[in-house]
């Protein structure tokens, strides 16, 4: 094991996770956990100098491209982090000689990758080597490096040979052209190049500084290009005893950022590949002009403003701390807050895993972290389904339906971007066709689910008027569409789905999609009557927009009013979906805590009929519809689905926390807390290979401020917070805002302190232990609870 969690001291206590050791057999484990990203570019930790077994990867959030036959994925940019350094004629790399000290940590507070190294050459030269490295939070397109070399028992000469490398591809493809690369009068190169099939242009930049020669003069640079690479050498005398340091910084351009698009939500580029590059250069220039100190001061200060409204103190165990910052830190690293067009991908920007795709792990398990701590980014978010209506529509009439049907995978389009095809069936050696594209539609719904929340917790109307009502008409007018009519039964059925549980497909009436559905088009008929009765003006233009039908919203009513439901009335118990309990049971002691195990020894086929959850489904409902189910409810359904849920999903154990702290149970949520924070940041060397589990990180903080601080909205809109602290945890500590009003919550194991840190817009209501508490002046309020 070489992960050390207890590295950090003083004011890095609890902020630090550490590499002991180099392995290359766990390199992709590091190269996730420590990737590093500002929403804009992300970077896999992999080495300067390279290793065997790396999986190099940098990325520009929403930069798509596919290759012919494949399904659109963010390419893997090319590579501006090789540096190879040469010790008196012999390479340094981990693999050769002998490390005779190793550290790597990653420091959450500042933003910073550190990895010390004390390196033994195979002829007995002995150095000492720091890497720093960072993304910069300020300016969205520069990153970079800081080498600092000691001989410690020699001198002699350094020899460095580092650029850009375009070779670098997705697991084999190449995603750009050939391109353009140079070198300028100033010593910078860049290679500026398209993407083969969306056609953007981008832009990488890089220039190095040096210590000057003994005589004051520059080092000299010679250029060595290669296909699609293009790389400066230079040659400096090192001291024993001495450092000898060198920068890299880099500049990353794209012809879809923000700044050259050519109307509000426009995806279109203004601008040619000549002045992307003359752009990149002058962002270049800056960035060289500060120096990689300079440059980190101002990132550290923006993460520590960052960290001042976001950081959850826990008076607990250290791992719980360590824990919820590695999830806050990469939530904010993958967050593209700049730009509206784009989506989170299921991966973050750590890994080509889910092909940047964007999934319900926004929405349901990522959004909820930005609403109630940066409405702003919240907004942009929920954009990102309003700017790719287009694509929703799409697929609603591909599918011969009616509105807008949001696609299971979406990139930048919104169009449907889950492959049909998957991994090879053991038992038949046939490809497994991957329906999740084709049935997984609940994600309409939970865009819906998100809007509705943001709203209640912000009050934006101007957003509703403007977006949140259109997309909820649209959507709900799919469902319409959607819904099949039992004649027999008198009601409206949902057939052939797949649950949020994807251990089952094909199954009709999946209960969390059923009620999600109602629930949207309940909501929907009800505040578009608000809007009708009080705001003419809006309805008249989203009406007229939609093309709306006057009897349109009777025909939802009559349909929403009969949405089929599986609940035992006398025992509370929710089918999953019809006919869920008929199937077999299968002993599944054996393949809990092992992703997948189960597919060892049994077929898809046979999973798929057996009564074994990949994930929360009804679990999930009763927590995003938690009011709506009484305790006993909750327990029944617990009581069943839990022991055969194997939470093969990393979605699945958050939300398992929150409802058994729902149901007092708090001891269990703990326990599932304590699983879902070790899923990335965990011993398990392999759990994350091809790049975060975001959406479990989302999970976390969730299970930390809804789950354990108790936080709900009411379905009339009232904040609630009904505190369930563990026993291992003397207090707990956050920040959200509520209605325009920022507002610190300190819990501890009997009192709740809200203390509002901004003025309060408009005084508000607190719900706790059923009663309500007016929090209408600055000093707050201090609340004894059960
Ligand atoms: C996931 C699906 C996804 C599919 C294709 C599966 O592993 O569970 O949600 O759509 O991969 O990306
Ligand atoms: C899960 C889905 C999830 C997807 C992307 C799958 O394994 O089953 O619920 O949306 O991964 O994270």
């Amino acid at each position: 094991m070489n992960i050390d969690y207890n590295i950090g001291e003083n004011i890095y206590k609890n902020w630090i996770v550490a590499e002991t050791d180099f392995t290359s057999e766990n390199s992709s484990k590091f190269e996730t956990i420590f990737s590093l990203g500002n929403g804009y570019i992300g970077l896999r930790a992999s080495t300067e100098e390279g290793a065997p077994g790396e999986v190099r990867g940098s990325y520009v959030a929403g930069l798509f491209d596919s290759f012919p036959g494949e399904n659109t994925e963010l390419p893997n940019i090319p590579d501006w982090t090789k540096i190879e350094i040469k010790l008196d004629g012999e390479i340094f790399s981990l693999c050769r000689g002998k490390i005779l000290s190793y550290q790597r940590q990653l420091n959450m507070r500042d933003g910073e990758l550190v990895r010390s190294i004390e390196w033994l050459s195979p002829s007995g030269k002995k150095t000492k080597l720091i890497f720093r490295r960072f993304v910069s939070m300020c300016d969205l397109n520069t990153a970079a490096i800081k080498v600092e070399i000691r001989p410690v028992n020699y001198a002699g000469i350094v020899e460095i040979l580092s650029g850009i490398d375009g070779q670098i591809t997705n697991s084999g493809v190449q995603h750009f052209k050939e391109g353009k690369f140079r070198r300028h009068k100033n010593g910078t190169v860049s290679i500026t190049s398209r993407t083969q099939e969306s056609n953007i242009g981008l832009a990488v930049a890089v220039k190095h500084i040096f210590p000057l020669n003994e005589d004051g003069s520059l080092p000299v640079e010679h250029v060595k290009t290669g296909r699609r690479q293009i790389f400066l050498s230079s040659r400096h005398k090192i001291e024993e005893g001495q450092t000898f340091s060198l920068e890299k910084l880099v500049s990353v351009c794209s012809s879809r950022d923000s700044e050259f698009r050519d109307h509000k939500f426009g995806k279109n580029e203004n601008i040619s590949d000549k002045e992307l590059e003359k752009n990149t250069i002058k962002k270049l220039k800056k960035a060289v002009g500060l120096g990689y100190d300079r440059l980190f001061d101002d990132h550290k200060k923006k993460w520590n403003k960052i960290w001042g409204k976001s950081d959850i103190p826990i008076d607990g165990p250290d791992f719980d701390q360590l824990g919820i910052r590695f999830s806050i830190f990469h939530i904010h690293q993958m967050t593209p807050a700049h730009d509206e067009r784009i989506g989170i991908a299921a991966k973050g920007l750590s890994g080509e895993g889910y092909k940047g795709h964007a999934f319900w792990d926004t929405e349901i398990f990522l959004l909820p972290v930005h609403i109630f701590t940066s409405p702003e980014t919240a907004k942009k978010l929920l954009l990102y389904r309003y700017v790719t209506l287009l694509g929703a529509r799409k697929k609603a009439l591909e599918n011969g339906f009616k509105g807008a049907m949001y696609s299971w995978e979406s990139a930048d389009t919104g169009v449907e971007e889950t492959p049909k095809w998957g991994a090879v069936d053991i038992e038949t050696g046939e490809q497994i066709r991957i329906w999740s594209g084709d049935l997984e539609i609940h994600i309409t719904s939970d865009v819906v689910y998100s809007i509705w929340q943001y709203f209640q917790v912000t009050q934006d109307y101007d957003f509703m008027f403007r977006y949140g009502l259109e997309i909820m008409l649209d959507t709900s007018r799919f469902w319409a569409s959607r819904l099949e009519y039992n004649k027999v039964k008198d009601n409206y059925e949902i057939n052939d789905v797949m649950g949020p549980d994807e251990y089952s497909e094909h199954v009709d009436n999946n209960a969390f999609t059923n009620y999600m559905v109602k629930w949207q088009m309940e909501k929907t008929l009800k505040f578009t009557e608000w809007i009708i009765e009080n705001k003419a003006n809006v309805w008249t233009k989203v009406s007229t927009k939609l093309n709306f039908a006057t009897d349109e919203l009777d025909d939802w009513k009559e349909k929403a009013g009969k949405i089929y439901f599986a609940i035992d009335e006398d025992t509370g118990f929710i089918q999953q979906y019809e006919g869920f309990t008929d199937k077999k049971m299968i002993n599944l002691s054996k393949y809990r805590g092992k992703v997948g195990a189960i597919m060892e020894d049994y077929s898809w086929e046979d999973v798929v009929h057996s009564q074994v959850l990949k994930q929360a489904d009804v679990v999930m409902l009763l927590y995003l519809a938690g009011d709506d189910f009484s305790r006993e409810i909750k327990k029944v359904n617990w009581d069943y689905y839990e022991p055969i849920t194997l939470h093969d999903s990393s979605l699945s154990a958050g939300m398992h926390s929150i409802v058994a702290a729902d149901m007092d149970d708090v001891e269990k949520g703990y326990e599932y807390f304590q699983e879902s924070i070790r899923i990335d940041l965990g011993e398990n060397m392999q759990s994350c290979d091809t790049g975060l589990h975001a959406a479990s990180h989302g999970g976390n903080w969730q299970a930390v401020v809804n789950g354990f601080g108790g936080i709900r909205i009411t379905g009339d809109g009232t904040l609630r917070v009904n505190p369930h602290l563990p026993k291992e945890w003397n207090s707990l500590q956050f920040n959200l805002t509520w209605r325009g009003t920022e507002c610190h919550f300190d819990i501890t194991k009997k009192e709740l302190f809200l203390k509002p840190l901004s003025a309060i817009t408009k005084p508000f209501c607190v719900e706790v232990d059923s009663k309500e508490y007016l929090l209408d002046n600055s000093e707050g309020l201090r609340i004894s609870y059960r």
